[in-house]
C-alpha cells in the first residue's frame, strides 16, 4: 500500500486537466476514513473549488425497477453526443463495498459508463446518509473541477436519500410507473412537494396509454400542491427511456428550468441556501459523533439511554444531564 503524502497540487492538476487516473485518485481520498486522508481531501477541495459550480446539477430518484438506470444511460449518451461531459454520481446509503451497490453499477449503464465523455461512479460505501451525501456532495466538486458540465445524481427512496439529493441538486426529476397511486409506487409522503419534474416512465408500447393517464393523474394532484417557486409549476412528462422517447421535451424542460431560475436569481439563492444547510448538517452530525465518543460520558450514556427507554427518567433530564457533563 503506498503511503506516501500525495501531492495535492499535482493532483489537482490532473483533475482540472481531466485526467481520469486523478479523477479516481481524488475521489478515494474523499471516500477514505482515514484522518489525514481527510485532511488531503480537504486541501484538494480548496483548491477545486473555484473550479467548480458550472455543472448543472440534475437529481434523480424512482422505486428500483422505474428505470432510472436505463434512463440516465439514454439520456447521458444523447447529451455527449450534443458535447456536455457528463458524471453520474449515486447516493444509496445501503450500499456496502463487498455487496455491490444498487446504484451507480457500471454494468447498469455500460452505454454511458464506457463513453469517454461520461464518468459514472457508484455510490460511496455504506455509511451514515450524512456521510454519504457529503462524499457525493465533494465528489461532485471533483466532477465540476474536471469539466464536467451536467452533474446527474441518481438515489432510490431509501430513508431520506431524497432530500439529501435534492438538497444537492439544481433540479430535481421523480421517475414514476404507468398506473397506480402514490403508495403503489412506493412514494413516500413529501416526495412530490420537492420534485421539480415528474415523467412516467415506459410510456411505450401497451404502456402508453396507461402512461397519458397517469400523467393527467399527477398534474391534477399537483395543482392542490403549492409549488416551492412561483414561477415554476412542475411539468408532468411521459417518457421511456428504453425507447430514447420524450427524453428530448424532458431536457428541454431541465434547460428552461436552468434559464429562468439563472434569470430570477433562483439558481444562485438555491445553492447558497444549500450551502449553508449542508454546514448546519455536517455540524450535526460531527457533534453528535463526538458526543457518542466522549470520554467525560463513557458508560453514562447507554446508561440514560436504558433509563429512558424503560421510563425511568425523561429524555429532558436525560439531555440535561449530558448536556451539564460535556459543559454545555
Ligand atoms: P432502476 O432500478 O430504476 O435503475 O431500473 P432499470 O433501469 O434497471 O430498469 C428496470 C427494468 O425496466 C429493466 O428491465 C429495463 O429494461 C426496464 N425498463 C427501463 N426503462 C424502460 C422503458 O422506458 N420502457 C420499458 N418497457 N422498460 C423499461
Amino acid at each position: 500500500r503506498d503511503d506516501r503524502p500525495t501531492d495535492i497540487d499535482a493532483l489537482a492538476r490532473g483533475v482540472r486537466a481531466g485526467e481520469r487516473a486523478a479523477i479516481g485518485r481524488a475521489i478515494t481520498l474523499i471516500e477514505s476514513r482515514r484522518a489525514d486522508h481527510e485532511a488531503q481531501a480537504q486541501e484538494l477541495l480548496v483548491a477545486l473549488l473555484p473550479h467548480s459550480g458550472k455543472a448543472y446539477r440534475v437529481g434523480i430518484t424512482g422505486m428500483p425497477g422505474v428505470g432510472k438506470s436505463t434512463t440516465i444511460d439514454t439520456l447521458g449518451r444523447t447529451l455527449t453526443g450534443q458535447g456536455h461531459k457528463v458524471a453520474v454520481l449515486a447516493v444509496d446509503p445501503t450500499s456496502t463495498r463487498t455487496g455491490g451497490s444498487i446504484l451507480g453499477d457500471k454494468t447498469r449503464m455500460a452505454g454511458l459508463a464506457n463513453d469517454p465523455n461520461a464518468f459514472v461512479r457508484p455510490s460511496p460505501s455504506a455509511g451514515t446518509l450524512g456521510g454519504v451525501a457529503r462524499r457525493t456532495r465533494e465528489t461532485m466538486i471533483v466532477c465540476e473541477a474536471a469539466g464536467f458540465d451536467v452533474v446527474i445524481v441518481e438515489t432510490v427512496g431509501i430513508g431520506q436519500s431524497e432530500t439529501a439529493v435534492a438538497d444537492m441538486v439544481d433540479i430535481f426529476l421523480v421517475l414514476l410507473l404507468p398506473g397506480g397511486g402514490d403508495d403503489l409506487q412506493g412514494l413516500k409522503k413529501g416526495v412530490l412537494e420537492i420534485a421539480d419534474l415528474i415523467a412516467i416512465n415506459k410510456a411505450d408500447g401497451d404502456n402508453e396509454a396507461l402512461a397519458n393517464r397517469t400523467a393527467t393523474d399527477y398534474r391534477a394532484a399537483l395543482q392542490i400542491l403549492e409549488p416551492a417557486n412561483a414561477d415554476w409549476h412542475p411539468p408532468v412528462l411521459t417518457v421511456s427511456g428504453l425507447r430514447n422517447m420524450g427524453l428530448d421535451r424532458l431536457w428541454a424542460e431541465v434547460e428552461r428550468h436552468r434559464a429562468l431560475f439563472t434569470e430570477t436569481g433562483a439558481l444562485l439563492d438555491r445553492r447558497r441556501a444549500q450551502q449553508v444547510k449542508w454546514m448546519w448538517a455536517m455540524l450535526e452530525e460531527r457533534l453528535i459523533a463526538a458526543i457518542r465518543s466522549d470520554p467525560q460520558l463513557g458508560e453514562r450514556l447507554p446508561e440514560l439511554e436504558a433509563a429512558v427507554r424503560e421510563g425511568r427518567i425523561t429524555p429532558t433530564l436525560a439531555v440535561k444531564e449530558i448536556t451539564e457533563r460535556l459543559g454545555l
